[in-house]
């Protein structure tokens, strides 16, 4: 069917740009219900407002999941007028690349605190929901924006990798709990994505890198881990797409 979707209740982080908004925007073309987490209000509201001219329903939350208790205040917010959260995409992350020997232990800490506790909030916010809609015999997932960045070994991204990999690895643990509670657990794992994400390192040279490899090749959109995430959320409930890695065909 067109809206393989329908019914689902859907919470996106980072849904203010690049992956998580083309995703919040695609889930409600399927069906799906969406609340848009992030910290950029008018970002957040431009997107509502476009997946609601689309016929979609979205609602957009402000919030630093960062910070413990706006994500439970938002998961308030979200229960209260959307229903019962039956998807989560927790995709929130910051790419901030340099040297161990540089000392930016500013943004060794926006790391930690985005990629891996931002995450680990959003999971407290919504683990319960997911287990509650599961036991009424529905479709429920927890899915993460990981990285090949988890498993390849490339200079200057020791702690944005340790981030990534620490979420590749929490899939595979909360498997163990959470299959057998018939909550599917998956994370995607994508090469080069054209985002905001490079705009925020503050290494010159890495922001450089990155540029040119953007420019060399043809790398993913924000729509093709979009439709992944999607495929994870559409499959037949016994079907739990683990791990999936998504690449630009011409990177290596
Ligand atoms: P973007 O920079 O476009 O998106 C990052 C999103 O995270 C934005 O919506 C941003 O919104 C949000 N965000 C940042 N800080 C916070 C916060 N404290 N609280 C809530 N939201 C926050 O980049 P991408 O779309 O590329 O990144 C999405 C995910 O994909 C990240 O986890 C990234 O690591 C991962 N990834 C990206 C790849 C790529 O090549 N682009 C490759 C592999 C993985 P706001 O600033 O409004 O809060």
């Amino acid at each position: 069917t067109g809206t393989p979707l329908e019914g689902r209740v859907a919470v996106v982080t980072g849904a203010s740009s690049g992956i998580g908004e083309a995703t919040a925007e695609r889930l409600a073309q399927l069906g799906a219900k969406v609340a848009l987490l992030a910290r950029r209000k008018d970002r957040l509201e431009a997107a509502a407002e476009r997946i609601a001219g689309g016929g979609g329903a979205a609602l957009a939350l402000p919030t630093d999941v960062t910070d413990r208790a706006a994500v439970l205040a938002a998961a308030d917010r979200v229960t209260a007028d959307l229903g019962p959260v039956d998807l989560v995409f927790a995709n929130a992350g910051v790419q901030l690349i340099s040297q161990i020997g540089d000392l930016k232990v500013e943004d060794w800490s926006a790391q930690i605190d985005l990629n891996i506790k931002g995450v680990m909030n959003t999971i407290e916010a919504f683990v319960r929901s997911l287990e509650l809609v599961a036991a009424e015999g529905r479709p429920a997932d927890l899915i993460t924006t990981s990285s090949i960045a988890a498993t390849r070994v490339l200079e200057k991204f020791s702690v944005y990798s340790g981030t990534k990999a620490y979420l590749s690895h929490l899939t595979r643990l909360l498997r163990t709990e959470l299959g057998r509670k018939m909550v599917r657990v998956s994370t995607v794992e994508p090469g080069m994505v054209d985002t905001e994400l490079p705009d925020h390192v503050t290494d010159p040279d890495a922001t450089r890198l990155m540029a040119d490899l953007l420019r060399q090749i043809d790398c993913l959109q924000s729509e093709d881990v979009a439709e992944t995430v999607a495929f994870i959320a559409s499959v037949p409930r016994h079907v739990n797409l683990t791990e999936i890695t998504i690449l630009p065909t011409a990177q290596a």
